[in-house]
């Protein structure tokens, strides 16, 4: 039972299947994440969308290495949360190992799912949201302060 296999190929490396740091000290059961955060939601300090990680620990959404790298930042404040979960392209990442981890503990991927893709059924669909909301919005918002509305 592998609903996600389809999903292997978007992500350049095979992910580390042992990473020693998948335990309840550095991840928040799947339970408490429960209408918390949405993958629709932005970067909490820079109100990116899309590239955007949530810290498994502590379910901040925060922005990846792409775009202002305030997940990597969370995690050199706070070693205690290494492990993230992308809402781009759904992969697990941990910021101890430097690597891409698939973990049993790490059940997170169903329930955004169900919010990103909804009643989705074709892959080719859903490997075309995934490849569309990855690297998006790296715009200098500097520029383009007019207009914007909440
Ligand atoms: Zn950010
Ligand atoms: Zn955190
Ligand atoms: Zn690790």
């Amino acid at each position: 039972m592998n609903q996600f296999s389809f999903m292997e190929g978007l992500v350049a490396v095979t992910p580390k299947l042992d990473c020693p740091h998948c335990t309840s000290d550095h991840v928040t059961d799947v339970q408490e994440f429960i209408g918390g955060p949405k993958v629709t939601d932005p970067c909490k300090k820079c109100e990116v969308t899309g590239e955007v990680w949530i810290c498994l620990k502590c379910q901040e959404v925060l922005c990846s290495r792409y775009v202002n790298g305030h997940m990597a930042e969370h995690f050199q404040e706070d070693n205690n949360h290494p492990i993230c979960f992308s809402f781009a392209d759904f992969s697990y990442w941990c910021n101890l190992c430097q690597e891409y981890i698939e973990h049993s503990i790490l059940n997170h991927k169903s329930l955004f799912y169900d919010q990103k893709f909804g009643d989705i059924t074709d892959p080719t669909q859903i490997v075309q949201i995934i490849k569309q909301s990855k690297h998006q919005n790296v715009i200098n918002e500097d520029d383009n302060e007019e207009g914007e509305d909440e």
